[in-house]
């Protein structure tokens, strides 16, 4: 075969397959680029501008966050109310509910479609969350749907010839259900009608609440990669024990279902002492029960407290680590900063 293949010209195609039984080294598994939120940093967060220009800065994965309109759509916005984002207090100030906010789930998708999308701002001051981002207030941005992201990464990767891949978040699921919604069945109807069934297809599903992992895996019948988030239990993110889950034996619960961990950064390494970085047991733990690491989030600018610069944050993250892949507000940056220790480790 190799050799017909050779006469063909095209083994050149073929070079990256890892030779078995040569004792040659395998050629390592790269890193993955998970844009968070698009290229967030650049554009505000989750709008279509912002997705195409993280596929052209070469992410592997980009990150849909789901969440549902009044008419049951998968919409894609970080947060189940949408004050924050938009210009919708002024566009329907009667539409607030008694805590003062503006829920996605009590706007249909036509009235979702009105609002002006802006990048992420304090609605109490209008201040922009990261000053030296995007200005706030310049128009033309709008909230795709799920199935309008997913059709603009599947049209460029026909266009492109490149193969790139989503990890929708399934938001909020005990909240949704609270509505009277089925989020997670809303949401694996869009990726099952758009092809993405199986491991070989490139879409992780990725979700904080560790029984509704469960669910989606033994219940729903989502067949396809899956990873369970982790933050800190003070966040209130799920009622999920997160101090728990991270054990060894919380860890051997995650293997059971999911192929993978998203912890927050601060939770695998816990800061500095003595001049080195204090990481913890837990990547190591996980990669150890099979389950890939994929920590969230790597900004440029807003490093952690153990890191001077965004490369000694990578290089921790990855080399460290040993983390498979990062969510990052800036793809590019970690682009280049993976293709450049994928080089040194093959020379
Ligand atoms: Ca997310």
């Amino acid at each position: 075969m190799n050799t017909l293949l050779a006469a063909l010209g095209i083994t050149a195609l073929f070079s990256h397959t890892p030779v078995q039984n040569q004792g040659k080294p395998q050629t390592p598994k790269r890193q993955i680029v998970i844009a968070h939120r698009g290229a967030s940093a650049y554009l505000p967060e989750h709008t279509l501008p912002a997705i195409a220009m993280a596929y052209q800065m070469g992410a592997d994965f980009i990150e849909p966050d789901c969440v549902l309109s009044k008419d049951n759509i998968p919409i894609v916005v970080h947060d189940t109310y949408i004050d924050t984002i938009s210009d919708v207090a002024t566009k329907y100030p009667t539409r607030k509910r008694k805590d003062g906010r503006f829920y996605a789930i009590d706007f249909t998708l036509a009235e979702l479609k009105t609002l002006a999308i802006s990048e992420r701002f304090d609605p109490t001051t209008g201040k922009a969350v990261f000053p030296n981002r995007f200005p706030i207030g310049i128009p033309g941005f709008t909230i795709p749907t799920l199935a309008e992201e997913i059709e603009l990464i599947q049209g460029l990767n026909k266009s492109t010839g490149k193969n790139i891949g989503i990890y929708p978040e399934i938001k909020n699921p005990e909240w949704h259900r609270s509505e009277g919604r089925d989020i997670s069945k809303a949401v694996i109807d869009v990726l099952w009608k758009y092809g993405y069934k199986t491991k070989a297809d490139k879409c992780y599903v990725q979700c904080f609440d560790f029984a509704e992992t469960k669910r989606l895996r033994n219940e729903l019948g989502w067949n396809g990669l899956l990873i369970q988030l982790t933050t800190p239990n003070a966040d209130k993110e799920s009622s999920t024990d997160y101090d728990k889950l991270l054990q060894p034996s919380g860890l051997d619960e995650i293997a059971k279902v999911a192929d993978g961990i998203g912890p927050w950064i601060n939770q695998l390494i816990e800061g500095v002492v003595d001049g080195k970085l204090k990481i913890n047991a837990i990547a190591k733990n996980a990669k150890a029960r099979g389950l890939q690491v994929h920590p969230y989030t790597a900004r440029y600018d807003a490093l952690p407290t153990f890191s001077k610069t965004f490369d000694e944050l990578l290089q921790a993250v990855f080399v460290d680590v040993g983390a498979d892949g990062i969510f990052s507000d800036h793809p590019d940056k970690v682009v280049v900063f993976v293709r450049k220790l994928n080089r040194k480790a093959q020379n």
